[in-house]
């Protein structure tokens, strides 16, 4: 270990729902494959938040207090042993879910669907949010010298994009709906104009989300209204529907970042016959959707679940300015004043869109 013995590592650990603080820990041993990284930007994600909120997220539940933070990117600290592409000094964005590489979802290459995925910030593995992290160094991409940690950061929401416009099979000059106006939504829009998108529609209920995506990838902007009192939800996503239609075209690919059943219903009815409807919102586990119109105009309805194989994919992004992910960084804290940070995007208050946690 080249580190100063007296060398602290604050983390902000979640203790149980409500209850966040900031504790000294031992800094990690490092094993074989493995680097420490000193952690300097982290964002601040809706998952986090809602572990935060609630405890858990469907089956993922805090038992025992965990360290949270998985958007990240820092400095190499140390190097394990059989580390050969890294070395101390390197600057790197984490890709936080490291997956087994031997299991069949692995060896075809969609390794967010291996059963022994640990992710950083999903109990009971502990997250990024502290000064020294130890991971997996084959799961480290290095940032080239005029891409920021800040930016590094951001290719975790990123890389849902990037997964998001694959999986929704975009090709050039498309039409695509993206229904969430927030961090990820913004992201999937960006990634869908990088993958050739000739037109992207953002629709939000936030009109000041729309007047943000005025300003990023997005060629125009639906501001949806919400039902009518009593109304029941197929009934106000055919009318919805209807509205949006005197402005905008059936998509090629429907992105929803929602999840809530409405979103998802009109994304099915927004698509045109053989489009596809990618689901990167997670919202109601059981939700009622059109299945004649899935069937009968073949739409193609895709799960998403994270990513894969995005992060070279993202750094190359950064690294030539197809994708600016700077606009989006609007609020900094550092790490000391973490709960004000949580606090600052639970309320998201000053036209918030990614917090992040800096040092
Ligand atoms: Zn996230
Ligand atoms: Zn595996």
């Amino acid at each position: 270990m080249t580190l100063p013995q007296d060398e602290i590592n604050q983390c902000v650990v979640l203790r149980e729902k409500h209850n966040i603080v900031l504790e000294n820990r031992p800094i990690p041993e490092l094993g074989l494959g493995d680097v420490l990284i000193n952690v300097k930007a982290t964002g601040i994600c809706g998952s986090d938040i809602h572990y935060w909120l609630h405890g858990g997220i469907g089956d993922f539940q805090l038992k025992a207090p965990m360290i949270l933070g998985h958007e990240s990117a820092g400095i190499v600290a140390d190097v394990g042993p059989g580390v050969k592409h890294l070395k101390v000094g390197d600057r790197v964005a984490l890709e936080p879910g490291v997956a087994c590489r031997l299991c069949d979802q692995c060896k075809s290459g969609r390794y967010n669907l291996c059963p022994e995925m640990s992710f950083a910030a999903t109990p009971p593995i502990d997250g990024t949010l502290c000064n020294y992290y130890k991971h997996a160094a084959d799961f480290c991409f290095k940032l080239p010298d005029h891409v920021s940690l800040e930016e590094g950061a951001l290719i975790e929401p990123l890389s849902v994009g990037i997964h998001s416009a694959r999986r929704a099979n975009i090709k050039s000059g498309d039409r695509v709906i993206v229904f969430g106006a927030g961090p990820v939504g913004l992201l999937c829009a960006a990634a869908a104009k990088a993958a050739g998108a000739g037109h992207v529609t953002i629709a939000d209920l936030v009109p000041s989300r729309l007047e943000f995506a005025k300003t990023y990838y997005t060629d125009s902007q639906v501001l949806l209204q919400r039902p009518n009192a009593g109304e029941p939800n197929m009934e106000y996503s055919r009318r919805m529907t209807q509205e949006i239609l005197k402005t905008e075209e059936l998509a090629d690919a429907v992105i929803d970042c929602t999840g809530a059943e409405t979103c998802v219903q009109m994304s099915v009815l927004l698509s045109k016959n053989g489009g596809s409807v990618v689901l990167v919102g997670m919202g109601g586990s059981v939700q009622a959707l059109p299945i004649s119109e899935i069937s009968s105009r073949e739409v193609d309805i895709k799960g998403i679940f994270r990513y894969c194989n995005t992060y070279a994919t993202a750094v190359k992004m950064l690294a030539s300015g197809i994708i600016d992910v700077k606009p989006l960084i609007t609020h900094s804290y550092p790490l000391s004043d973490s709960v004000e940070a949580f606090k600052h995007v639970k309320e998201g208050r000053d036209g918030a869109i990614k917090v992040q946690i800096i040092g």
